[in-house]
């Protein structure tokens, strides 16, 4: 039977617990959101009340938190190469983790972060290890969950190594794990369209990362051919990835029993989207 649980990266605007509702009004039975403005550095703590509120949506809508990814602030860079930059971003973090905490979450959902050209690629990649260190031994029950990335500007985890050399030094592997967003791997490089293609990518996934990590999919068609580090969502189907290539994840083990989310961006198009999805996972 095929166990897959389908959502997008809703609104919470007004609030946190409105993200649920959001979530159910498009068919989801997953979804991701962000807990603070993502483009601010501070935003105000949550209040008690949005806090009962959040978890009292998520029980009446049957959401379980294994299946909702919040998504970390756009500013933060955890590898960054200098210190203030650096100290600020690991600030930036440990807040929204105590955030993820505070609204009973076990996972965060973070793009590794970017060298600036300052520093190598691997020294980036150690920063980023030191910095989940440091955060994971500050809280509690919350799981580090890293995004790859396009591989655009300077940034860090556009291969499946980036993302087993983080986890390689990272000392409590119980909590952290990887999200891999179908967009940013093809453009940084994995063919998931062709048939070997996809098995190859999959294969090396499974035995670079290994599958016990994976989180979560975000899960998102691309404007631009495979291997381009341009990172540009498409809706599913409009992009090169085609609608092949979903209806094959649907139908891929793999990813039974994690948030699949979408970041297509349309979402008027989001519960066509869902209906379609759940359809090819025969639910
Ligand atoms: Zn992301
Ligand atoms: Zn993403």
């Amino acid at each position: 039977m095929s166990k897959k649980y389908i959502g997008a990266h809703v609104s919470a605007a007004g609030g946190v617990e409105n993200a649920p509702v959001n979530a159910k009004e498009i068919g989801a039975t997953a979804f991701a959101l962000f807990t603070k403005n993502q483009r601010q550095w501070k935003s105000k703590p949550l209040t008690e009340e949005s806090i009962s509120k959040f978890k009292k949506n998520c029980d009446d809508l049957g959401f379980s938190p294994r299946h909702i990814l919040p998504h970390d602030s756009y500013l933060i860079n955890l590898g960054h190469p200098e210190k203030a930059g650096i100290e600020k971003s690991r600030e930036a973090f440990l807040d929204e983790m105590q955030r993820c905490e505070q609204l009973g979450l076990e996972l965060l959902n973070f793009h590794p972060g970017s060298h600036l050209k300052k520093i190598s690629e691997d020294e980036c990649l150690q920063r980023v290890a030191e910095s989940v260190n440091i955060v994971l031994e500050k809280t509690n029950g919350v799981t580090a969950v890293i995004e790859n990335t396009a591989g655009q500007g300077s940034n860090v985890g556009y291969r499946f190594e980036h993302l087993a050399r983080i986890i390689e030094l990272v000392d409590d592997k119980s909590r952290v794990g990887v999200c891999i967003d179908t967009c940013h791997g093809w453009a940084g490089g994995y063919d998931f369209l062709s048939d070997e293609g996809y098995e190859k990518s999959w294969t090396a996934f499974e035995e670079l990362v290994g599958l016990e990590y994976l989180k979560g999919v975000h899960l998102n068609d691309a404007k631009k051919d495979v291997g381009s580090k341009v990172d540009r969502h498409a809706s599913l189907g409009d992009g090169y990835m085609t609608n092949k290539t979903f209806e094959r994840m649907m139908k891929d083990d793999r990813f039974n029993d994690i948030p699949i989310i979408l970041e297509t961006p349309d979402p008027l198009r989001w519960p066509d989207e869902i209906k379609w999805l759940r359809e090819k996972a025969g639910l």
